[in-house]
């Protein structure tokens, strides 16, 4: 059977007064993400690792912050056209698994919304996408309330065996 393993990282900043979203979802927060686009870290760290796994570079290659066309941009729109080009190339998600640090606010309450969400634009069930919060006990730029950090590691399977 061929398979692929990927994996991605992507780091924002937060600032007051943004809009946050993370893994499609909005949650309720007086700070959001510094970003071109709408600043989903987890998505672009997911997109990151889709695309790592099929070796075509990275989504600041394909959706360069220069570009007008991307600004503000919906990013599940990014992780989107990121399968088209997955399926594209005859593979499906086999999983995919997310973990986000963040210190504040805890998105406990929110993690089933992003697995779904995320799920769905991938077209696989939820039980194949995890996603796994964790803060860093205060700790470094994180744990100060600066940015956020997410690491996304994917599994994809060809529809060719
Ligand atoms: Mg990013």
């Amino acid at each position: 059977m061929d398979f692929r393993t990927g994996n991605g990282y992507d780091v924002h900043a937060l600032a007051a007064g943004l809009p946050m979203w993370l893994g499609g979802v909005r949650i309720p927060s007086e700070n959001g993400f510094v970003a071109h686009s709408d600043g989903d870290v987890a998505i672009h760290a997911l997109c990151d690792a889709l695309l790592g796994a099929l070796a075509l570079g990275d989504i600041g290659h394909l959706f360069p912050d220069t570009s007008d066309e991307w600004k503000g941009i919906d990013s599940k729109i990014l992780l989107t056209k990121v399968m088209e080009l997955v399926h594209g190339k005859g593979y499906r998600l086999g999983n995919a698994d997310i973990t986000i640090a963040l210190q504040r606010p805890k998105l406990a309450p929110h993690i089933q919304a992003m697995r779904e969400t995320l799920a769905s634009i991938m077209d696989v069930p939820a039980d194949r996408v995890s996603v796994k919060a964790t803060t860093t006990e205060h700790l470094g730029f994180v744990g100060r309330g600066e940015g956020c950090e997410v690491w996304a590691n994917v599994l994809i399977v060809s529809n060719n065996p």
